[in-house]
């Protein structure tokens, strides 16, 4: 039987240990933290958007940078794949606007402990509070990995090790980048790590003051050193250190790109883009009129 060693108890090697458990092989699954799924159970505010019921073009396109590196993944697992995978395990799932894929029970924590369930009925053994610090290599192969603190603690035999350490991203769910020092240790190029679907904070102090405010229907420009970089359409809103919501989200990778180039960054915001100048015009001069004593 072959022996297969996961690092990392999240979504991605929770996934794993199933898939190699009914693939007849022998599953050890070393997870950092005291529990498993830590960040799945956050996701989608706690409801877990498991997927989108897009077709593999549109969820290509829509995939910030290269995308189409994705394209054969997908086309071995995409969505309905995972949905039908979701309800063999008794996650009954809905759809939603956007073609938005959630958990009947509105529950993230449902989507973790069916995956730890479904381990546990494959016989997959796992064991938290354990660090993996390194991927042991032996004449060019890979046999095991070495975990805790002190070197010599060693889990070995392995004919494949599987690296699920998440990415860096809410370190407090256990994901603090280790696996990017890991694989970069056995030869891999690790590009820089940036934020993607943040929040931004912004310079002036005007901002704070409207914190609370959320807008609907504008259009949010990014810029840097005064060329226009891209456009968002949609909902944004102030908050105590600067903006946030869907549109900023989306602009704050692109952000984030540029600032770390040493470059400048401005949003613009259109508060009524549907609107001409001239009609925006008259709008504030009836405004004006209705309400003149207010
Ligand atoms: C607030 C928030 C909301 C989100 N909402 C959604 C959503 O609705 N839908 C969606 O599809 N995605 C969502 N995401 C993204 C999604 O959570 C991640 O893409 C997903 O969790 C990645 O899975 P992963 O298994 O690669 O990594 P993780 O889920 O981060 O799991 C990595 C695991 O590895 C463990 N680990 C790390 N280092 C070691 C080590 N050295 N030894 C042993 N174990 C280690 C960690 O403790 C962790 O348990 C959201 C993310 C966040 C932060």
């Amino acid at each position: 039987m072959r022996r297969v060693i996961i690092i990392g108890g999240g979504a991605a090697g929770m996934m794993a240990a199933i898939k190699a458990a009914e693939n007849n092989s022998s599953v050890l699954l070393l997870e950092k933290t005291n529990h498993l799924g830590k960040k799945l159970s956050i996701t989608g505010k706690g409801r877990c958007n498991i997927t989108n019921a897009a077709d593999i073009p549109e969820i290509i396109k829509n995939i910030p940078g290269n995308g189409k590196f994705l394209n054969s993944v997908l086309r071995a697992f995409d969505s309905s794949d995972v949905i039908i995978f979701f309800e063999s395990i008794g996650v009954k799932t809905k759809i939603e606007r956007g073609r938005r894929v959630f958990p009947l029970s509105d529950n993230a924590h449902e989507v973790v402990n069916a995956l730890i369930n479904k381990m546990t009925e494959l016989g997959v053994e796992i064991r938290t509070n354990t660090r993996v610090t390194d991927i042991l290599v032996k004449a060019g192969r890979v046999i095991g990995v070495e975990v805790g603190n002190k070197a010599g603690n060693k889990f070995e035999n392995a004919d494949a090790v599987i690296l699920t350490t998440g990415g860096a991203s809410y370190p407090a769910t256990g994901s603090t980048g280790d696996g990017f020092k890991i694989a970069q240790k056995l030869g891999h190029t690790v590009t820089e790590i940036l934020p993607a679907l943040v929040p931004l904070e912004t310079e002036e102090n005007f901002v704070k003051d409207l914190q609370g405010l959320s807008l609907r229907n504008v259009k949010v420009t990014l810029l840097s050193d005064d060329k226009r970089i891209a456009d968002e359409f949609g909902e944004m809103l102030f908050t105590h250190f600067g903006v946030s919501g869907p549109v900023i989200l989306t602009l704050s990778r692109k952000a984030a790109f540029l600032l770390n180039e040493g470059k400048t960054v401005e949003l613009s915001i259109n508060l009524k883009p549907a609107l001409t100048p001239e009609q925006l015009e008259a709008r504030v001069l009836r405004d004006f009129e209705k309400f003149k004593r207010k």
